[in-house]
């Protein structure tokens, strides 16, 4: 459990620099894990639980990531989940993502996870400058 803002905020911003460091360091999302990404998008929109299929997305995103950093995110999703911002945002910002990723554009998609992880921080705390 998160004890404060601060706590969360940090939490939020270790997963960031996880899940950006995955996505630059991926050697290449093939076609399949292009259309499984796009699949995992069109559930979120339709989920009926939001959160995990927000959290299935990004597990597909890191999943050519080496373990490691796979399993360190694990803790830090659990530990977001009851405070992960709605779908419908969620899914815009992911298909960006995805777009960047079929032209092969790792620092694209990069900045867009970026940019999509630093919206999800919690509000109550300060915006990163
Ligand atoms: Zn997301």
């Amino acid at each position: 459990m998160c004890g404060s803002d601060d706590d969360l905020r940090e939490l939020f911003l270790a997963e960031l620099i996880l899940e950006c460091a995955a996505i630059r360091h991926a050697s290449r999302y093939d076609a399949h894990g292009l259309a499984e990404l796009r699949a995992a998008n069109e559930r979120l929109q339709a989920a009926g639980d939001p959160a995990a299929a927000e959290e299935a997305f990004h597990r597909l995103l890191v999943a050519p990531a080496p373990p490691r950093v796979r399993w360190a995110l694990e803790p830090l999703r659990r530990a977001l989940r009851p405070h992960r911002v709605e779908a419908e945002r969620c899914a815009v910002a992911h298909e960006g993502v995805i777009r960047a990723l079929e032209r092969g554009n790792h620092g694209g998609a990069e900045r867009r996870l970026r940019r999509h992880l630093l919206c999800a921080l919690p509000r109550t705390a300060p915006q990163a400058a």
